[in-house]
């Protein structure tokens, strides 16, 4: 842990193990906090912000800047960290590492835009200034599905912004938390600014977090059931709540869309990270024109994906993150093959070889998907495609909409005014339009309904760690 400036082990002498989920090997022990190092940590945390809230914007955008060149200086090392404990491909690891470091860039930058504003007054006497202020405390916890861009796009902005941030990481993934606070430390955050309580269990952390009144705000980046729980109990203490959670993302092709150019994409998209992402798509409806095309190539490449350990040159499905992710997918899937879906490929764990020691699973493409099928509804957070057909428009609309999640929405048409529809239209928070990457440091992620509340990166990323206080002066 890393607490006021000092890495120690829990008060306790308790550790926990991290394990790689490809062989299912233990790489270490780390230390197993509780309650009193919240604690502990918040205090620090509070301490601090008395005169971090004072530092310049300049001295703080240096700061991150400083922080962007180390962790890009230590990509591959960063890279490799994540591929042992996480699992996914070391390519891709690299790729975290990069989008990670490009909230540290971004933010590095907005600490400087942080501006506010005058309102002229009815009244020739008065004067209105607006000011924006750093919230103060933050408690973060962070997935494990990206373990360090999820962190650089919370403590990014929240040191921007003037504020002190406690940190719980996935306790799948504490390793990639630590290299993250040694380069920022090395960068030059003073003591107490940023701190990191590793746990095995995280409840006794997140009451901690949601009760302690130093701790102004919370941000949380996870499952829909547990971010819903922590808001609940964070709203009666009124803290400033950020949640980035679940999703059902549909995936729509429509008649005038390029099948095999459709296919290709969403191959792409949704066995990234094994299907473990809050914008993977989970179901993806395709014109029934556009289907056999859209099946063939997607299922031709489905078959030729390698499973196997990250580091594996040629290697594009990891492990899932452990065994109850191997049930639940596989639980889906056998649930709609109950019911009628069809099985192009996939649709079993793998076992042969190595893999046997590992959490994987083969990556499936189902066809004739309905409402009846758990998959239907239920987020994967796996390697499964879905795929359902559908005759007109309006319909598939409504379908995409017909879901509790609001995260992101991808769109396959050649119709301007059909793109246009369906950007208005669709009740998500990011749209791909013919665009199966539509995220970036600079452009506002989060979700509508259950998928969360307010916008990580961007500009609204700063404004979610900035509170609001307005002068009326009479002169
Ligand atoms: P997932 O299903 O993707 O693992 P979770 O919501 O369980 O998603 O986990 C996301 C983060 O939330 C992790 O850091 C985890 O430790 C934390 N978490 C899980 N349960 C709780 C809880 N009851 N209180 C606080 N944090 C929790």
């Amino acid at each position: 842990m890393f607490i006021s400036g000092a890495w120690s082990e829990a008060k306790s002498g308790r550790t926990f193990a991290v394990t790689n989920p490809a062989t299912g090997e233990e790489i270490e022990q780390v230390a197993d906090g509780d309650a009193e190092a919240a604690r502990r940590a918040i205090d620090a945390a509070h301490d601090a912000f008395q005169s971090w809230k004072h530092t310049t914007a300049y001295e703080r955008s240096a700061i991150l800047r400083k922080a962007y060149d180390l962790m890009m200086e230590r990509q591959e090392h960063l890279a490799r960290t994540m591929t042992e404990e996480q699992g996914k491909p070391l390519k891709a690891a690299m790729t975290e590492v990069q989008y990670g470091a490009d909230y540290l860039l971004w933010f590095s930058e907005e600490a400087k835009r942080n501006y506010g504003e005058t309102i002229p007054s009815a009244r020739a006497d008065q004067r209105f200034i607006v000011l924006q202020q750093p919230v103060g405390v933050v408690a973060a916890i962070t997935p494990w599905n990206y373990p360090v861009s999820m962190i650089t796009r919370k403590v990014g902005p929240a040191l921007a912004a003037g504020c002190t941030v406690v940190l719980k990481p996935a306790e799948a993934t504490p390793l990639c938390a630590i290299e993250v606070f040694k380069v920022l430390v090395e960068a030059g955050v003073p003591d107490g600014v940023i701190n990191l309580v590793t746990a095995l269990d995280p409840k006794p952390i997140g009451d901690e977090f949601c009760t302690n009144p130093r701790v102004r705000k919370l941000t949380f980046t996870g499952s829909t059931a547990v971010g819903r729980m922590l808001a609940g109990k964070a709203a009666a203490h009124m803290k400033r709540v950020s949640c980035e959670l679940g999703g059902h993302a549909p995936f729509m092709v429509f008649k005038d869309a390029d099948p095999v150019h459709a296919a290709k994409g969403a191959q792409a998209v949704k066995f990234l990270n094994t299907g473990q992402a809050c914008i993977s798509p989970n179901r993806m409806y395709v014109h029934r024109s556009a289907e056999d095309a859209f099946l063939t190539t997607l299922t031709e490449r489905v078959k030729k994906l390698k499973a196997g350990s990250g580091f594996t040159q040629g290697v594009a499905i990891g492990p899932l993150v452990n065994e109850a992710a191997v049930a639940k997918v596989a639980r889906q899937v056998d649930d709609a093959k109950g019911k009628g879906a069809e099985v192009l490929t996939g649709g079993m764990r793998l076992t042969d070889g190595d893999l046997g020691s590992g959490h994987f699973y083969a990556p499936t493409v189902l066809n004739g998907v309905d409402p009846s099928m758990d998959i239907y509804r239920e987020e994967t957070f796996g390697p499964v495609a879905p795929v359902i057909a559908f005759d007109d428009e309006e319909e598939a609309l409504a379908l995409a909409n017909d879901t509790e999640y609001g995260l992101a929405a991808y769109v396959y048409t050649r119709d301007i005014a059909r793109a246009m529809r369906m950007f208005e239209g669709l009740e998500f928070g990011i749209i791909g339009i013919n665009d199966i990457n539509p995220t970036s440091a600079a452009a506002p992620f989060g979700g509508w309904k259950n998928s969360g509340l307010g916008r990580e990166g961007a500009r609204e990323g700063l404004g979610e760690y900035l509170e609001t206080k307005m002068g009326g002066f009479a002169i």
